[in-house]
């Protein structure tokens, strides 16, 4: 019997989603085990290369084929443990990647090419002095260092605690001090402002004892805007953390949200671990170290940090749950809030959904009895919620108003500024604003198919991107006859400039994507506007996460038509979650606050609830559209997308495929399949896009089949045509 492992190999230049077999000599016999990291030969040329034990098997000599040999085992304490191997198996089933997609998303870069430790060289205290004199001479340096054990090094003793080098060389020589090697960790240890426990409302007091009396895993917290679900997070993870488990923090997007890591590091200070994007390579080593050890107890992170290596992982907590940005939009294209669920069932921790504004298919769950619900209704110290008013853009039209205030925002803008009190104005900058309508009376051009705004083409006609019906854009509105039929579109640079001719006096701050490149722009806009340093803040949906500015009272959206209209089914539901949470942004200090709707179809039912803040009533229209479209949660979208520099070739390859795709279709009746089409978006970096997307109820032995149709197509155009598959994707551009 011979000992054989099964070896994922890491590397760029595979196709294909297999493990290989390799060989174990006696040598390395006894020391193998699964989840370790090895090396081994790779491709015609043997480059040694990482690999991931997935298995061992042992069996007789294989015939047949010529089994290469593993060469070396990295470390010995294998990175992958079986719960990792759960969770691969789970990436590569619900979002048919890759296994070694999924290993990277749980091993960071800097572990595999084994990324040193820094490290510093302490002074730690070993003994008293005895002896008279030299306790007279020594004492007071040596009882320095005893209080400081092992916090300095030498240099940073003798030239910032300016003590003597001489004597510190003495003791160290006669063994009273010692050196020793110490890890420093590259990580965020900028200090921050205590952040003090609240006395707990009633409702936050009864939400958290729910929840700890319950032996349910997952939970929806729904509260509204300021009704102070942060404090119930931390009131939860102090709780995690006193019964010695680590808990991990999700924020939408770590960047957007310095308030939650304020708040969390003010709180809980060094046992925090930041984990996201921005990270260098040698912070995300030490950080990923840190919690690996068990030396950082609470993480807060993007997405990613789900995949940390959490010690005895007791809670999870997802904030403003219904965010896109918890889907990714790389390989592994996961759903966190999926993955959380699966971890919860794998390690039986808890997990908490929080929103405001929850995405209808954990409201679904929730009320359908899969995840417990627990509410808060009002905001902390009882403050009223802000007034929402609607404002009719064709009304304005009508009398003559041609800027892009209504009279209504105008007037209030002015009455806020000579309050002194802060304004934010919002323009919706997701997706593109690429739809047609009406101005006479607010029509826009849809697809009776899809139920989806169709797109504007330079050539004149609009075109539905799901299922690509195509018609010539009319001159005249086919419900009320006015010729005011056009593009519609707005940036925020035009805002400003708007905002500066009306209100010459108020001080502007932007918040777009051109305003904050910079590493720390974003955070130093929110400052300024948090001091007082502006009056009006005009900002894109980077401002409606989280952000808690008391002194804000009126919030202005500028066209709310831009969010209804982008080109998805989701688009009442964003309409709904954006304006819900922009709007929550007024008000949360001593004065009531206001909010101003501005839109060409006032009678919108996702407006109409946001103005009443009725989610339920939101909810039940919604989920009947969705079961009527056969959209999510009622079924699934499986969206496959093809680009290449080559349109041509691009063209025919994915009407090939298409042809091959419907085969397989063809034994499912049951699921549409639409397409091939031209994404919105035609051309990213000189690559032409097209998309085939499926839709209904999805059966994982459907989505495989598919996947490996897909790639087998591909194999013999592999570098000239690029294929993906995402599983209920973000946005369909
Ligand atoms: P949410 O995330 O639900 O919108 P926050 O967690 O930001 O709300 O809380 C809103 C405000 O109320 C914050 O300024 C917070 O510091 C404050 N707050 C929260 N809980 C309490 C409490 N129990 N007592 C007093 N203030 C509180
Ligand atoms: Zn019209
Ligand atoms: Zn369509």
């Amino acid at each position: 019997m011979k000992t054989y492992a099964e070896i994922i190999v890491n590397s760029d230049v595979l196709d294909i989603d297999k493990p290989f077999t390799y060989e174990v000599t006696e040598e390395f016999k006894d020391h193998i085990r699964q989840g370790q990291l090895v090396k081994v030969p790779f491709g015609v040329r043997n480059t040694l290369t990482d690999g991931f034990v997935l298995g061992l098997k042992y069996e007789d000599d294989i015939k047949g084929m010529r089994i290469k040999k593993v060469k070396k085992i990295s470390f010995i304490e294998p990175v992958l443990t079986s719960d990792d191997l759960s969770l691969i198996e789970f990436l590569r089933d619900t979002y048919l990647c890759k296994y070694i997609d999924a290993i990277r998303l749980l091993i960071p870069q800097g572990i595999l090419k084994g990324t040193k430790n820094k490290s510093k060289k302490v002074i730690i205290w070993i003994k008293d002095i005895q002896d008279k004199n030299k306790e007279e001479k020594y004492g007071e340096i040596l009882n320095y260092i005893k209080a400081n054990d092992g916090k300095f090094t030498k240099s940073e003793l003798t030239k910032e605690k300016n003590l003597s080098l001489y004597k510190i060389n003495k003791l160290i020589e006669e063994e009273y001090l010692g050196c020793q090697e110490e890890i420093v960790y590259r990580y965020n240890i900028r200090e921050y402002k205590a952040y003090g426990e609240k006395k707990l409302t009633d409702e936050q007091f009864m939400a958290i004892e729910q929840i700890k009396a319950s032996k349910n895993n997952l939970y929806l917290l729904k509260g509204v805007t300021g009704s102070g679900k942060t404090e119930v997070y931390m009131k939860l993870v102090e709780e995690t953390i006193k019964n010695g488990n680590s808990a991990i923090v999700l924020v939408p997007e770590i960047a957007l949200t310095p308030q939650m890591i304020e708040r969390f590091k003010g709180r809980f200070g060094k046992e925090v671990a930041l984990f996201h994007s921005r990270l260098s390579e040698g912070e995300r080593h030490d950080e990923w170290h840190r919690v690996h050890d068990g030396n950082a107890k609470l993480i807060v992170g993007a997405r990613s940090a789900l995949f940390l290596p959490a010690r005895n992982l007791g809670l999870i907590i997802i904030d403003e749950e219904h965010e896109n940005t918890y889907k990714s939009e790389q390989n592994p294209k996961y759903q966190t809030r999926e993955v959380a669920e699966f971890l919860s069932r794998l390690k039986g921790c808890k997990v908490i959904f929080g929103s405001a504004t929850p995405s209808i298919e954990s409201y679904y769950r929730a009320i359908s009895g899969e995840m417990k619900l627990i509410e808060l209704n009002k905001r902390v110290d009882k403050k009223p919620m802000p007034k929402m008013q609607i404002v009719d853009m064709r009304n304005e039209l009508k009398s003559g108003n041609m800027s892009i205030f209504s009279k209504e925002l105008y007037n209030s803008v002015n009455e806020a500024l000579k309050n002194k009190e802060q304004i934010i104005l919002f323009l919706n900058r997701r997706g593109f604003s690429t739809f047609v309508s009406c101005r006479g009376c607010g029509y826009v051009f849809k697809c009776p198919n899809c139920d989806i705004s169709m797109t504007y083409h330079k050539n004149g006609f609009l075109v539905c991107h799901y299922c690509g019906k195509t018609e010539k854009q009319p001159k005249i509105c086919p419900k009320c006859e006015s010729k005011y039929v056009k593009f519609f579109g707005s940036g925020t640079q035009k805002v400003q400039d708007e905002v500066v001719k009306y209100f010459p006096s108020a001080r502007v701050l932007r918040m777009d994507v051109d305003t904050t490149r910079g590493k720390n722009a974003h955070e130093n806009i929110y400052n300024s506007f948090k001091n007082g340093e502006g009056d009006i803040l005009i900002g894109t949906q980077m401002i409606s996460k989280g952000l808690d500015f008391p002194n804000v009272t009126l919030v202005g959206i500028i066209a709310a038509d831009i969010s209804i209209n982008i080109p998805d089914y989701r688009s009442a539901e964003k309409t709904f979650q954006i304006i819900t949470q922009v709007g929550g942004r007024a008000g949360r200090g001593e004065k009531e606050g206001k909010v101003i709707i501005q839109t060409y179809t006032p009678d919108y039912y996702g407006l109409i609830y946001a103005k009443n803040y009725d989610y339920e009533g939101f909810y039940n229209e919604e989920f009947a559209l969705r079961g009527l479209m056969g959209y999510p949660p009622f079924g699934k979208l499986l969206l496959i997308n093809g680009s290449s520099k080559n349109e041509e070739q691009l063209k025919v390859f994915m009407k090939n495929l298409a042809i091959e795709l419907k085969k397989i279709n063809n034994e499912y009746t049951y699921i549409n399949m639409l397409g091939p089409v031209p994404c919105i978006i035609t051309k990213i970096k000189d690559s032409y896009r097209w998309q085939i997307l499926f839709k209904g109820e999805l059966p994982q032995e459907f989505c495989k089949k598919i996947k490996d149709r897909l790639y087998e197509f591909n194999k013999n155009v592999y570098n000239e045509i690029r294929v993906s598959i995402d599983i209920n994707p973000n946005n369909l551009t």
